[in-house]
């Protein structure tokens, strides 16, 4: 079989999706976000070691032409293609199906993404596609789909057309992870990606799939019969996390420590990455028994210290033995959601956390030497300027805090996916001040929700605390390596693309 992993090049007056491994979207000006789609990657290994051929061509962050882009998928002329899909972006999606429908017609075009996962039904009604995928392991499930013969042996989470009709397989079930292959890098074009915060070459892995580690679990780690597991039942649930509700259903699963060591010692040994970044929902770092398995693992192949990690992270996770087991495996940088910097608001949100277990966390972290890199959203109906100032002013607090350089953060707006628990509390509430089956309205640059606030004006305050001239006095002063100014210019580089993203 021929399959192709696309993600055409579609912009937005100008500005570039950011589609591939996001959990929210939106079109941007920035050029320096090229996030590696993880899971895409995992799929087009597994069916090149089946014996396929795959052509994996990512025609967003190629920055590809429209005409070359054709070209090169027509003449590979796929049995199937594969897309990625989000709510926003699958009406352009679909028109470019059609297309396909129109120069390939023996082709099958499978969806999968988290909107297709809450709606796929939908999500085929709309498109020509043949198949929509539900769940977030469509790597497992795809392949498997590809490599059985006969419909009835197709794997659960298969929505398909047959006579006009929409069948499918049943519920899509969650794969053991540590049976996934060793990432080809080479096939899925691992050098195109990168951040402005990563030292380059930087690359991604996902240690796991799903969000472990609210607060709950803490009462469940007390529980001694569960002692020592590396799953948890006590996820995360906050009401937008759109992947968590999506496709990981609200569940946690790790990679064994061996696993992911094995796929950072390739990265280290045969590509020479100088930073790594774990993009699952909240990393490993909610589980302190993986964390010293991976610590003993790093070590064991003298690893540690050779190449810089950074995860997203829980800032209640960060405890001192957490700290202090990153720092020794060579964790260089966390990424972490603060979401407001108010307790009436992470309540509202299911966040199962407290403004000051935020402050206490991401201070530990700084105060062990690791780099934090915040996430807030400005918006939420029910907050008032005040709230986003007192957001404003939580978020400055950490960030002068003992500051390093490296130090940052993200504000967007907040968008409340259709799926999530926050779309069903838009519409119950009648937030909503666009049409909420409108799709492409639900760009994390713009304001959906009713609102009293300036959602621009904030956001931008928020993006400006990297102005701000204590930061960047303290910035300067602990920078120490050279390979840091280039890490400083793509950086600012980076903050004007999103400013101008605001400029509303
Ligand atoms: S803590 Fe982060 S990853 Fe976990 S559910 Fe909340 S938003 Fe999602």
């Amino acid at each position: 079989m021929k399959i192709a992993i696309i993600y055409p090049p579609l912009t937005f007056h100008n500005d570039y999706p950011l589609l591939t491994q996001n959990r929210q979207f939106k079109y941007t000006n920035s050029l320096e976000v090229r996030i590696y789609p993880v899971v895409m990657a995992y799929l087009a290994t597994m069916l090149k070691k089946t014996g396929h051929r795959v052509l994996y061509l990512d025609g967003i962050n190629l920055r590809m032409d429209k005409a070359i882009f054709n070209r090169q998928l027509v003449e590979f002329s796929p049995d199937f293609i594969v897309m990625e899909t989000k709510a926003p972006i699958l009406k352009s999606h679909a028109q470019y199906i059609k297309l396909i429908k129109k120069n390939m017609s023996r082709t099958k075009v499978i969806l999968v993404g988290d909107h297709v996962t809450f709606f796929p039904e939908e999500s085929l009604k709309i498109s020509q596609a043949d198949m929509a995928i539900q769940g977030g392991d469509y790597d497992f499930i795809i392949n498997e789909l590809i490599n059985v013969r006969g419909e009835k042996k197709w794997p659960g989470g298969i929505y398909y057309t047959k006579s006009g009709r929409i069948k499918n397989t049943g519920p899509s079930r969650f794969y053991d992870l540590n049976q996934l292959p060793l990432i080809d890098r080479e096939l899925t074009m691992w050098k195109i990606y990168g951040e402005a915060y990563l030292y380059h070459p930087c690359a991604y892995i996902m240690s796991g799939r799903g969000c472990g580690g609210s607060n709950s679990y803490k009462n469940f780690k007390s529980n001694k019969k569960l002692k020592g597991q590396y799953d948890t039942k006590m996820p995360g649930l906050c009401t937008f996390c759109i992947w968590q509700h999506s496709f990981w259903r609200c569940s946690a699963r790790l990679q064994s420590p061996e696993k992911v060591a094995d796929e950072i010692e390739n990265l280290y040994r045969n590509y020479h990455v100088k930073e790594i970044f774990d993009d699952n929902e909240s990393g490993a770092i909610w589980n302190e028994k993986w964390l010293n398995d991976f610590h003993r693992e790093m070590k064991k192949r003298n690893l540690t210290g050779k190449v810089s990690l950074s995860s997203n992270a829980r800032a209640d996770s960060l405890t001192d033995p957490v700290c202090r087991l990153l720092k020794a495996s060579g964790f260089r940088l966390l990424k972490i959601g603060i979401e407001s910097g108010n307790d009436k608001t992470l309540n509202m949100l299911k966040k199962d956390e407290t403004t000051s277990e935020t402050m206490n966390g991401v201070k530990k972290a700084k105060e062990y030497g690791l780099i934090a890199m915040l996430t807030t959203m400005v918006g939420y109906p029910w907050e008032t300027e005040n709230d986003a100032l007192q957001t404003y002013n939580f978020t400055k607090e950490i960030m002068l805090y003992k500051t390093h350089f490296g130090d940052s953060l993200q504000s967007s707006i907040v968008v409340p996916y259709p799926g999530t628990p926050l779309y069903r509390q838009a519409l119950k509430n009648k937030w909503f001040i666009v049409d909420p089956e409108k799709y492409e309205n639900f760009d994390m640059a713009h304001q959906i929700l009713k609102t009293s606030i300036n959602t621009v004006k904030w956001c931008k305050k928020m993006w400006r605390i990297h102005l701000h001239p204590l930061f960047i006095i303290k910035s300067i002063f602990t920078l120490r390596k050279w390979k840091d100014i280039k890490l400083a210019f793509r950086g600012f580089i980076s903050l004007l693309g999103h400013l101008r993203d605001y400029s509303a």
